[in-house]
């Protein structure tokens, strides 16, 4: 383990194993390794001072050897229904936006995947900007944990639906989930860990053969394959009917219900044909669709429908037998809402 301190790793990025071997390097007995292991993940500790059961004199030699990074908070605003929504920048200059909605004695957090994304939808902020870098397990995973010293309290359930497309960065996304799933984390029911993906099939497959129960939202947006193409031209390569078979396969295997996340888009896809089309795709599956009005964005020329019309949408999906239902934005006088997390560029930092 180098002491320079151009090479020290952060004390999140090792491994138990090479945290076992940097604490026997100096010495220490194996317990060790459990107490500064619960400091950084299940405590979110800041600093090495604050590892008060751990020697002064072990804080010392580790602050010489490796760092105790953590996100830093560059901005924050707070939206009249009480959700706040965090800018937080990690060291290499990098932000992220995530957001935390308070509810009765439930903390859900929307938090982030990747800075930007490059699956291009149309009707989205952050797919505009491009993508700027995938987040690390610890840099998705802190989110949550900045979110819950906030409000000091327990976090009860997380969605993967702010920046970024989780099945583009696979391994870092599932690591995180295990840490937020994990009691020596987080310690979230992995029913309420939900993973967002535009429909990339190949890690459908592969989310469907992992043993923990976590939830699954597929953007669906429209189904029919011309409209789909147009608002979501980075899964144009995965077929609607392909998505269709990949669900099928999805449900046979975990036995979940996955939902599928619908935005509202006026004259777009909310015409008769296209609420057939989504009757069709649904009817006879195990699925809930969970209607969005857009959320406008900045120099888009979409403009969300009618509440009349989203109305209409769960009437004609109840009567084929599919679960419907409006979900209320949150955070719209925030810009928190769905899509809307742009990445800022930071002036002057
Ligand atoms: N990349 C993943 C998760 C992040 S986006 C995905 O696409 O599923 C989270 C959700 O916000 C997705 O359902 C996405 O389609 C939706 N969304 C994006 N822009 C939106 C907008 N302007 N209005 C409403 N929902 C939007
Ligand atoms: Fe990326 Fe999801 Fe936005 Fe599409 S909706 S651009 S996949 S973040």
């Amino acid at each position: 383990m180098a002491s320079d301190s151009t090479e020290k790793r952060d004390l999140h990025t090792l491994t138990r194993g090479e945290l076992m071997e940097l604490l026997s390097e100096l010495g220490q007995p194996k317990f060790r390794a459990k107490q500064v292991e619960e400091w950084v993940w299940e405590k979110n500790a800041r600093s090495f001072d604050e590892m008060t059961n751990v020697p002064k004199s072990l804080r010392e030699e580790l602050a010489k050897r490796v760092t105790l990074g953590g996100v830093e908070e560059v901005a924050r605003q707070v939206s009249l229904d009480g959700s706040r929504k965090y800018l937080l920048r990690y060291p290499d200059g990098v932000a992220v936006e995530c957001v935390g909605m308070p509810g009765g004695n439930r903390l859900s957090v929307c938090a982030s995947t990747q800075a930007g994304c490059a699956m291009g939808c149309a009707f989205c902020a952050t797919g505009a900007a491009g993508l700027t870098r995938s987040l690390t397990e610890s840099e998705i995973y802190e989110q949550v944990m900045h979110v819950r010293d906030d409000f000091n309290a327990r976090v009860t359930s997380v969605v993967l639906m702010g920046q970024g497309e989780p099945f583009m960065n696979y391994d870092a996304t599932l690591a995180a989930l295990r840490r937020l799933n994990s009691p020596e984390g987080a310690g979230i029911g992995a029913r309420h860990l939900t993973v967002s993906t535009c429909g990339v099939i190949p890690q459908i497959m592969r989310f469907a053969n992992e043993p923990e129960q976590f939830t699954l939202a597929v953007s669906l947006h429209s189904a029919v394959q011309r409209t789909r193409n147009a608002l979501m031209p980075g899964v144009r390569k995965y077929s609607l009917i392909n998505l269709y078979n990949a669900m099928g396969e999805y449900v046979n295997k975990t036995g979940r219900r996955p939902t599928y996340e619908y935005a509202l888009i006026g004259g777009v896809n909310d015409t008769d044909n296209e609420l057939q089309a989504l009757c069709d795709f649904c009817e006879g599956t195990l699925a809930h669709v969970n209607l969005i009005q857009l959320n406008e964005v900045d120099g888009s020329k979409f403009r969300p429908s009618t509440d009349l019309r989203a109305q209409d949408f769960v009437r004609r999906l109840a009567s084929v037998g599919v679960e419907a239902t409006v979900r209320n934005s949150r955070g719209s006088d925030i810009d928190a809402a769905c899509g809307q997390l742009k990445q800022r560029a930071l002036r002057g930092r």
